[in-house]
């Protein structure tokens, strides 16, 4: 079968990979000249479905939980299984017991064992938690190899333009541009990140520090460069970091440590996160057409199970839209697109169809 996917964000290129892997003869059209032209290139990169259950629905954990073998499977050598760790300073520790009871799978340390964990936080803070099972990865290196691993796979990638070469027939596309789809409903989250530069702090694996307005955390990408993200605004705007932000980002990372003072700033970028109003992902049917869309705070995470699911209908010749799986207040959440539905979709309802297809 020949399948048109457009878009090489993590979730085109999730979707080429397992449609090729499935026996397809797969096109990719990107219109930037590289893969990752949209929010991807800006994630931080954490594969943590346990730390997400904070705020997310029930099945971001259970879609998301498989997703570091997958990345392991198709990109050797790239997920690094460090866990997570999450912190706060001493005002805020009490919001550390309520992320806690928001969460599960997570071991309570004291100061020693944060210490034991970061030595470069030793004496910083009495308290965290670490959830051993959660792992994360470099994304624009993720998106670049699964770029070359597409290749090798024999799918055709063609950068810079947003059709495919004319004369091409396909029998299925597979629609996986982000923003740029414009599917009913779908809103932008805008995210603010920076890269900083220092020798004067090592981490192994991704802190998150407990902040009144939204997550912050910081990412170690080795060689003395650190992400730390990200902000959460509900605009679809792109464009420079506001000074707000940036303050807050520095100020997030100067309290993890001090050393972040003296660090270099040697990026300050936004991506813009497609969403629904549930924050969850979703596969919509429309005539040849699949759509792939709406991952949120979740591409990395969540991008290795629907491309599995959308590979799935594609081969299987099967146009069942995922929406006839949600619930009815998540039908009509999706609609009102508002906050308010997003409450209404309810916690704890979770898409059949999605559960069903991860084996739960
Ligand atoms: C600051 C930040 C931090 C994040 N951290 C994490 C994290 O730690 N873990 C995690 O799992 N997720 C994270 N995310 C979320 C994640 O980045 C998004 O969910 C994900 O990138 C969405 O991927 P996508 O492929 O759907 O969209 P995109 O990455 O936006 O890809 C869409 C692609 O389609 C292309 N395109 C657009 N129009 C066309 C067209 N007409 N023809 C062809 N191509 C077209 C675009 O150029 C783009 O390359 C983060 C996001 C941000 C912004």
């Amino acid at each position: 079968m020949r399948v048109l996917v457009r878009g090489a964000g993590v979730a085109g290129l999730a979707v080429a990979h397992e449609l090729a892997v499935g026996g397809a003869e797969v096109t990719l059209v990107e219109r930037e000249p590289a893969p990752g032209g949209g929010a991807s290139w800006y994630a931080g990169g954490m594969l943590a479905p346990f730390c997400e259950r904070e705020s997310a629905e029930p099945a971001v954990l259970v879609l998301g939980r498989n997703a570091a073998r997958w990345w392991q499977a198709a990109l050797p050598g790239l997920v690094r299984f460090e866990g997570t760790l999450v912190v706060a300073p001493p005002r805020d520790s009490g919001e550390l017991a309520r992320f806690a009871a928001r969460t599960e799978g997570a071991r309570r340390l004291d100061a020693a064992a944060v210490a034991a964990l970061e030595p470069d936080l030793a004496g910083r803070f009495r308290s965290g938690l670490f959830f051993g099972q959660e792992a994360h990865l470099d994304p624009r290196r993720a998106l670049l190899r699964l770029h070359a691993r597409l290749v090798t796979l024999g799918v055709r990638c063609h950068f810079g333009r947003t059709a495919p070469p004319p004369g091409q027939r396909f029998e299925r596309t597979v629609d996986c541009t982000g923003m740029a789809a414009g599917r009913p409903g779908l809103r932008g989250v805008r995210g603010e990140m920076l890269y900083l530069e220092t020798g004067e702090i090592a981490l192994s694996r991704p802190v998150r520090l407990i902040h009144p307005r939204f997550p912050v955390y910081v990412v170690p990408r080795g060689a003395g460069r650190f992400m730390v993200g990200a902000t959460m605004i509900e605009s679809a705007a792109e464009g420079p970091v506001s000074a707000r932000s940036m303050m807050e980002l520095l100020n997030a990372a100067y309290a993890l440590h001090p050393a972040f003072g003296e660090a270099r700033v040697v990026e300050a970028s936004s991506g813009v996160r497609p969403a629904y109003a549930d924050n969850l992902p979703r596969i919509e049917a429309e005539g040849d057409r699949l759509f792939v869309n709406g991952f949120h705070r979740h591409g990395f995470l969540l991008a290795p199970a629907l491309a599995a699911r959308a590979a799935r209908l594609v081969l299987s010749h099967d146009a069942e839209p995922e929406n006839s799986d949600e619930t009815d207040r998540q039908r009509q959440g999706a609609r009102v697109g508002s906050d308010d539905a997003r409450s209404a979709a309810g916690r704890a309802e979770v898409p059949r169809q999605l559960l069903r297809d991860s084996g739960q």
